[in-house]
C-alpha cells in the first residue's frame, strides 16, 4: 500500500515524502480514501497510531481543491479536541502537511488570551481546532462563525466525552450546517460513542485499527 493509491493529490504526496513518510499506517490507508469519497467515518484508532494524518491530509485536499483566490476565508474545517496540548499538536500536524496549500489554522483553548484569537479568526482562517469550552465562549461572544462548516472533526470523542464536554459538544454541533462531512475518532466504540454517532453522523463508515 502506498500513499498515491489512496488518491492523494500530488502537493499532499510531496510533504510526505518530505517528512519521510515511506507508507501509509493501518488508520490512514483504511480511512483516507473514505474520507476522499466525502464519507462519514468514524474511526477506532489511539494515539500514535497516525491517526490525525488519516483525517488531516484528506481534509487538506478537500478545502485545498476549493479555495476561494481572494477575500475573506471562512473556516469550512473544525476539528474538536479535548486538550490544550492535543489542540496544538493537531494544528502542528494540519500545518506541516498543508504546507504549500495556503490555507490557515486557528487554535482556539482555554488558559490563554481571547484576543490574539480573536484576531486570527478576524484574520480569516480555513481551519479552526478547537477545545469545546473556549469554542463556546467564542460563539457565545460571536467571535466566530460555524456557518460555512463543511468538514467536523470529534478527535478523542471518548475522551471529550469523559471530560463531560458533551452538553458542549451539542450546542456546538447545532450551529455547523447539518449538510457536512463528519470525521469522529475514538479509542474505543462503547454505546455513548455510537450514540454520538447515530445523532451527528449520517450512514458511518467504520473502520478500526
Ligand atoms: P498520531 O497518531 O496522529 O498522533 O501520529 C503519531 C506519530 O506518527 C506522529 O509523530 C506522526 O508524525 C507519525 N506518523 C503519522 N503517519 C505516519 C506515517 N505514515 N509514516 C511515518 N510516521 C507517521
Amino acid at each position: 500500500m502506498t500513499f498515491e493509491t489512496l488518491g492523494l493529490s500530488p502537493a499532499l504526496l510531496r510533504t510526505l515524502a518530505d517528512a519521510g513518510y515511506t507508507q501509509p499506517t493501518d488508520i490512514q490507508a483504511q480511512a483516507i480514501p473514505l474520507v476522499l469519497d466525502g464519507r462519514d467515518v468514524l474511526g477506532g484508532a489511539q494515539t500514535g497510531t497516525g491517526k490525525t494524518a488519516a483525517f488531516g491530509l484528506p481534509l487538506l485536499q478537500r478545502l485545498a481543491k476549493a479555495t476561494p483566490p481572494n477575500g475573506p476565508r471562512k473556516a469550512r474545517a473544525l476539528v474538536l479536541v479535548p486538550t490544550r496540548e492535543l489542540a496544538v499538536q493537531v494544528a502542528d500536524s494540519l500545518k506541516t502537511y498543508g504546507r504549500g496549500l495556503r490555507l490557515g489554522t486557528t487554535t482556539l483553548f482555554g488558559g490563554a488570551g481571547m484576543q490574539p484569537q480573536i484576531d486570527s479568526l478576524r484574520r480569516g482562517t480555513d481551519i479552526v481546532v478547537a477545545c469545546p469550552g473556549r469554542l463556546l465562549d467564542h460563539l457565545e461572544r460571536g467571535t466566530v462563525k460555524l456557518d460555512a462548516i463543511e468538514v467536523l472533526v470529534l478527535d478523542e470523542a471518548d475522551r471529550m466525552l469523559d471530560m463531560g464536554f458533551l452538553p458542549a459538544i451539542k450546542r456546538i454541533v447545532n450551529r455547523v450546517p447539518n449538510d457536512r462531512q463528519t470525521l469522529l475518532f475514538s479509542a474505543t466504540f462503547e454505546e455513548r460513542i455510537k450514540g454520538l454517532a447515530l445523532d451527528f453522523m449520517r450512514d458511518p463508515q467504520q473502520v478500526q485499527v
